[in-house]
């Protein structure tokens, strides 16, 4: 089975970006890991610090490994934007496959300097783990929101450059009109998040005009908060240059919905059935959303 670095690169070299779905439940799991086996593509599965405090830490990684080893299918674990360099060797020591370590909220100089530390701290770890960094600002709630957070701040190719070559990171993580979370008229589906194309363009000329690292990363851009994205900008983004895209509010809505609907015979008492109308609802847009990451019809 290829790696998940040799699957970015090799998703790299074909213009197409690997899925990142966010887990906090089995229902959710096992509609990912259907919808992505079913596809035969490489699945990368999320868990935020709320996340993983609930599944728990050690938890997630045995069983996302156990996933991998039993169906050979490659899918991927990745600590999703712990804050701190604790939670970061904490996700290096469970055997997470990639950790995004997030200090955007600092001033740029801070955030240099603390990534190139959780680098250093990861790489001491074991080097194999695929390291992603964050600049700009896109909010950090996965939720669905009122109105859109304040203070988004768009990246620029040049901030990028010196970001990625200050602190050896494998994978940028820009902010490049995309958002976490959903407006309520997202969540409704009349309006979409428009991504800035040109810019993903020119930020991944800018990075992939260094020289890689030592471990061949440091080219890679991941986009965060694909949820409510038009369809067309997400086949764009994966040929201007993101080599992964997360989706998670989308899915958190789907299986809120999908409860719902599994609630409404008062005599159901077992999780599992209650849960399972959610399943097949979070399946179609994982499949949905891999195919517009592969360009797929
Ligand atoms: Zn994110």
């Amino acid at each position: 089975m290829k790696s998940l670095r040799e699957i970015l690169a090799d998703a790299a070299e074909r213009h197409v970006a690997v899925g990142h779905f966010n887990i906090s439940d089995l229902g959710a799991l096992k509609a990912i890991v259907a919808a992505g086996r079913g596809m035969n593509l490489p699945i990368l599965i999320g868990v935020s610090e709320g996340e993983r405090a609930f599944v728990g830490v050690k938890q997630a990684a045995a069983l996302i490994k156990s996933i991998r080893e039993e169906y050979d299918y490659p899918i991927f674990l990745n600590a999703d934007h712990p804050h701190s360099l604790d939670k970061v060797k904490e996700a290096a020591e469970a055997g997470f496959d990639e950790i995004i370590f997030d200090n955007s909220s600092l001033p740029m100089e801070e955030n240099i300097a603390n990534t190139k530390a959780a680098v250093a701290a990861i790489r001491a770890i074991n080097p194999e783990i695929v390291i992603e960094g964050e600049i700009g600002y896109i909010g950090s709630n996965s939720e669905v929101i009122d109105k859109a957070p304040e203070g988004i701040a768009l990246s620029t190719p040049e901030e990028a450059a010196t970001f990625v070559q200050e602190t050896g990171i494998d994978v940028l993580a820009p902010a490049v009109g995309n958002m976490h979370g959903l407006l309520k008229a997202m969540a409704a589906g009349t309006e979409h998040k428009h991504l800035d194309i040109e810019r993903i363009a020119a930020i991944k000329a800018a990075i992939a005009a260094l020289p890689a690292n030592a471990q061949g990363g440091g080219s890679w851009m991941t986009l965060h908060g694909g949820s409510g994205t038009e369809d067309a900008d997400f086949t764009a983004a994966a040929r201007a240059g993101m080599t992964i895209i997360h989706v998670s509010s989308e899915l958190r809505l789907a299986w809120r919905r999908g409860v719902e609907e599994g609630l409404k015979n008062p005599e159901e008492i077992a999780p599992y059935k209650i849960v399972a109308p959610a399943v097949p609802a979070i399946q179609k847009i994982v499949e949905d959303r891999l195919k517009l990451f592969n360009g797929l019809k």
